[in-house]
């Protein structure tokens, strides 16, 4: 994108530098966050803006890095302190996963402001922070067309509340399936979607991992398996990732309809397979839009039943 092109797509959430362990390597100061997983991802679609925080420590080559992607930064606050830090580790399935660190560091005291020229974006994508500061957000957009919040079980746990006071100003939920289960008290997905629709989105669509995911409006439901791959490098930011493309498609189509949803769907697993390969942003750096659109149409051909 280039720096001057109106936002289409505002993103909020956090900037991270995180140490990964796998069972594999460990990997020290990569750049993270699910700001950064999701501005990458939507920038393969549609002009995008960040909103976060990092510290005086933040490499600028990390900064240069947002720029290549052509992520407009004019809502990257750059606060005295140090930069949000995360660390984890994956057990030998790559899945489960365990938090070794969390120092919130210039997250502490961040506020999210958005930039006048961010305001009047169509699209809204409120990625994993508080939920006090996604409703802060919500405070200052002029009625985006669509708005997607995302969560965690941090804040499941900490601030449920504000939790679904936000859920209820937004029209999709996106969260994982063990999140789904925790925030709705029920087992079965099916069950849980109906509850979480009761909080007043139009659409939840929960995270499988390697095993896709799922849509549910009032109306039902649609399945999206996960692109397979043979070597998963390091899972980290796969659903910001997901997320990020999922409405970056979105909104580089403009309008909203069950058939947009279905292919930004797609392209969302395909950024995530993507994402995976590599630590860090690594291989999201290397992408063009063709590998995006070849792997997309090979992806299609698997699914396709007729
Ligand atoms: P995911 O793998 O999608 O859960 O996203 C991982 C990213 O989330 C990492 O890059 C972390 O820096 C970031 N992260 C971890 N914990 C938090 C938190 N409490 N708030 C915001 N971001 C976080």
């Amino acid at each position: 994108m280039n720096q001057m092109e109106t936002v289409k797509l505002v993103v909020v959430g956090s900037t991270a530098i995180d140490n990964i362990e796998t069972p594999w390597a460990k990997r020290k100061n990569l750049l993270g966050g699910s700001a950064s997983y999701a501005c990458a991802a939507a920038s393969f679609f549609t002009s995008v803006g960040m909103v976060g925080v990092v510290g005086e420590d933040f490499p600028p080559e990390y900064m240069d890095l947002y720029r290549r992607f052509g992520i407009n930064l004019e809502g990257l606050q750059v606060k005295p302190g140090r930069t949000f830090r995360w660390a984890g580790a994956y057990e030998e399935n790559m899945d489960e996963r365990r938090t070794l660190l969390t120092e919130l560091n210039v997250f502490a005291t961040f506020r999210p402001e958005l930039p006048p020229s961010y305001r009047a974006a169509p699209f809204l994508f409120l990625g994993n922070i508080s939920p006090d500061l996604q409703a802060h957000v919500l405070d200052q957009v002029r009625r985006p067309r669509f708005i997607v919040v995302d969560t965690m079980d941090l804040w499941i746990t900490m601030a449920v509340e504000t939790l679904r006071a936000v859920i209820g100003r937004v029209d999709l939920l996106t969260l994982n399936e063990s999140e789904a289960r925790h925030l709705s008290g029920k087992h079965s997905l099916i069950k849980a979607s109906r509850r979480l629709l009761d909080l007043g989105p139009k659409y939840v669509l929960i995270k499988k991992g390697e095993h896709g995911s799922v849509l549910f409006s009032r109306e039902g439901m649609f399945l999206m398996p996960a692109f397979p791959l043979e070597d998963v490098q390091d899972p980290t930011g796969a659903g910001d990732a997901f997320a990020g493309g999922f409405v970056g498609s979105l909104a580089a189509g403009g309008r909203v309809s069950e058939g947009a949803i279905r292919k930004a769907m797609l392209y969302g697993s395909v950024i995530a397979s993507f994402g995976v390969e590599a630590f860090s942003l690594d291989r999201l750096a290397a992408l063009t839009i063709q590998d995006v659109e070849e792997r997309a149409s090979l992806f299609r051909n698997m699914c396709r039943v007729r």
